[in-house]
């Protein structure tokens, strides 16, 4: 039994009193919103660290989705994943976009890029797909899609903060990626986000979208909606950025630890790490398979009652909610695999605090 409860993720808080003269600086300032200081420092640090162009703060990560999708003129129908956090298809509803699930490719947490032609219709105007736990989606694949069809790509890049290829930043693919910042992500400025945006023009438009469509004084370009983010959040964000690396590097021990502690444990299945050249370890999925001693759900509840929390990251798939089900495209016969991703996922605690003797507890629980 554990003394402390086991959550799947605890936020990462640096040390209080690092905090302290960035709240000071604000109440000095009396700058606290509508892009101070903190705000345009963030955004510029945020560049460097991630290796993109330009990119636009939100207040969280879901208005990012919400206002990528309108900076596009994004309508009709778009297609995208039913294995991903709810946000990602409410986007869509919240822009009277019709979503369209198209399932996984076998063995992966991703949209699959062979199955999109076949949903694609007159009315489909873009993809919206998830680089699910930092896992890269087939990014060129579904480009050469979008080119052939004239759709666009938002990648809800919520989970790939920090993650990059042989190029770069993954953030660069598409149209628009977005990012979050809630508190349970690898990187938190208690709740935020941000849109990764190819060029200046893009950023300035999207810049005025999340100021109500705000231009100047005297002009309003587009019905817009609040989604700045604070001083205070900002703040939080530069100082967490000087602590990252190291969150991320304690992420690669536990991922490590469970590896070599999971490895010989039959009926877990431990899909491999991605072939990036850098990963940011947010999450631990394992796969509970049928020779395991219990079902997946009996083991998250055995756990639960040991007071470590786990998650079935992602079940229900989205389409299975009451706003979505009766779509064509949820019914579970459309979405094989991602009905069966979402029956046998389990995700691990996995965050920098987490000591090795609570993984060793969590490892023993799961090896009997
Ligand atoms: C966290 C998350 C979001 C929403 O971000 P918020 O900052 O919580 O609004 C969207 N999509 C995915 C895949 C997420 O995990």
């Amino acid at each position: 039994m554990s003394d402390t409860p086991i959550y799947v993720t605890q936020p990462d808080l640096p040390p209080l009193e690092e905090f302290i003269p960035y709240l000071e600086k604000i109440w000095e300032n009396k700058i606290l919103t509508n892009g101070g200081p903190f705000h345009q420092q963030l955004e510029k640090a945020l560049c460097e660290y991630l290796g993109v162009e330009h990119l636009a703060l939100f207040a969280n990560g879901t208005l990012a989705l919400v206002t990528a999708l309108q900076a596009l003129r994004v309508n009709g129908e778009v297609i995208t994943t039913p294995y991903s956090f709810v946000a990602t298809a409410h986007s869509l509803l919240w822009n009277g976009i019709k979503p369209v699930f198209v399932d996984l490719k076998p063995g992966s947490f991703n949209l699959d890029p062979g199955k999109i032609e076949a949903a694609i219709t007159p009315q489909t105007t873009a993809i919206l797909p998830v680089h699910c736990y930092g896992y890269p989606c087939d990014v060129e694949h579904i480009q050469e899609i979008a080119d052939t069809y004239g759709l666009k790509v938002i990648y809800d890049a919520a989970h790939a903060f920090g993650v990059q290829d042989q190029g770069g930043s993954v953030l660069r693919y598409g149209d628009l990626s977005i990012v979050s910042f809630h508190a349970t992500k690898v990187f938190n400025t208690f709740e935020g986000g941000a849109i990764i945006c190819p060029d200046a023009k893009t950023k300035k438009r999207i810049d005025y979208l999340k100021n109500f469509g705000i231009a100047d004084e005297t002009t309003v370009i587009a019905p817009g909606i609040n989604g700045k983010m604070n001083e205070v959040q900002a703040a939080m964000g530069l100082l967490q950025l000087e602590h990252v690396d190291e969150a991320i590097m304690r992420r690669l021990e536990i991922d490590r630890l469970y590896r070599q502690g999971l490895g010989g444990c039959k009926g877990l299945f431990i899909p491999e790490l991605p072939t990036t050249s850098r990963h940011n370890f947010s999450y631990f999925p394992v796969l509970v398979e049928r020779d395991y001693p219990l079902s997946r759900d009996a083991l998250y509840e055995a756990l639960k009652s040991l007071g470590i929390y786990s998650r079935r990251y992602f079940y229900p798939l989205i389409s299975e909610f009451s706003m979505y089900r009766e779509l064509s495209s949820a019914h579970k016969g459309n979405l094989p695999i991602a009905s069966d991703m979402s029956s046998k996922v389990l995700c691990l605690p996995i965050y920098p605090s987490l000591s090795d003797e609570q993984i060793n507890q969590i490892l023993v629980i799961l090896g009997e």
